[in-house]
């Protein structure tokens, strides 16, 4: 019940990520005591070197202590494993903006009134216990960029107002992807951003007619895998965070709005803000997540259902919602 990370946390997340960058420690001791890996900032070359970065537990502050006895900068060794010095702290990853900053981060932990106002996504994210996951060492470019697909952006009018253009580039060990945007001008794309609308926009005015329910994913390739299942989806340009109200008054009057988290921590806070925007201008909103893998494309290449999704704890609220009934709109059946 309590959204406090359990004791021993900070560890766990810290030698987990050291175990991934550098490998287990060839001496491993008990969590109190300096155990030494391998300097994730120096010693992470695959020579042979006397593992240098020691790493301990104090169960009394809840923390995890890291350092390096050849003096590598400490955010540089957690930079290096993908971590923050807050992860270095048994408590939650996100301190409440609205909470003083007074106590400084050294040795402080939650107190009853911050645990009290914890927004619902962030008792979502600690629920969920995500791992930190590190981005691969893809080792140095071999190739050039290339366009692997492109998702083209149209008004309900089926006007273009831009295009996401999907990249890949090769790497010693394998592809790293990236994305950019361009809007159309009416002969030629000018790279930049465009006007703030939904992906598929006249599946959405399907739906709206029709009184199908809409799933909101965070990319393109969660609304194709969508699409193949059957589905009506959408998404917003550009991913995670790039979600606005002007978005949502496309999807004002849907019967019922699925939106698909992605199971990580930038996946949570995208989905909260999509349902935020859209609770109270349509029939019901559900927030629901992938059974296994990451996202909706996950869900369905693993052979799981539409019906299979799981809610996502603390951000979905499948009770009865304020129904306001949209009365601009008559569904018509027949079309
Ligand atoms: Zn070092």
């Amino acid at each position: 019940m309590q959204p406090q990370q359990p004791q021993g946390h900070s560890y766990q997340v810290v030698t987990d990520a050291l175990i991934r960058r550098v490998g287990p420690p060839p001496h491993p001791r008990d969590p109190m005591q300096w155990t030494n890996y391998l300097c994730p900032v120096h010693e992470a070359d695959g020579q042979h070197h006397n593992p240098s970065l020691g790493v301990r537990y104090d169960p009394r502050e809840g923390k995890t202590w890291v350092r390096c006895w050849a003096h590598c900068n400490d955010e540089e060794v957690l930079e290096r494993i993908g971590l923050r010095v807050r992860d270095l702290w048994d408590r939650l990853p996100e301190r409440d903006p609205n909470q003083q900053r007074s106590n400084g981060i050294h040795g402080q932990r939650y107190g009853v009134a911050e645990r009290r106002a914890l927004t619902p996504v962030e008792r979502a994210i600690a629920a969920a216990r995500f791992p930190i996951l590190n981005k691969p060492d893809l080792g140095a470019q071999t190739g050039p960029a290339e366009n692997v697909d492109t998702y083209v952006y149209r008004w309900h009018t089926d006007q273009i107002e831009g295009a996401v253009f999907r990249m890949r580039t090769p790497h010693e060990h394998g592809y790293a992807k990236s994305f950019w945007q361009a809007r159309w001008t009416g002969t030629e794309w000018a790279k930049g951003g465009f006007a703030p609308i939904p992906w598929k926009l006249t599946d959405i005015r399907e739906a709206l007619d029709t009184g199908r329910e809409i799933f909101v994913c965070e990319g393109e390739k969660d609304v194709q895998a969508a699409n193949r299942a059957g589905l009506i989806a959408t998404c917003n340009a550009m991913g995670a965070g790039s979600w606005t109200p002007e978005h949502a008054k496309w999807l004002r009057g849907a019967a019922r709005v699925i939106v698909v988290a992605d199971r990580d921590r930038p996946g949570y806070q995208h989905a909260a803000k999509v349902a935020d925007t859209l609770i109270g201008t349509v029939g019901e909103v559900r927030v629901m997540q992938a059974r296994v893998g990451k996202d909706l494309a996950d869900h369905f290449a693993a052979g799981h259902r539409t019906e299979e999704l799981e809610p996502v704890k603390h951000l979905d609220r499948p009770h009865p919602q304020r129904f306001r009934e949209p009365t601009t709109r008559v569904r018509t059946r027949n079309r």
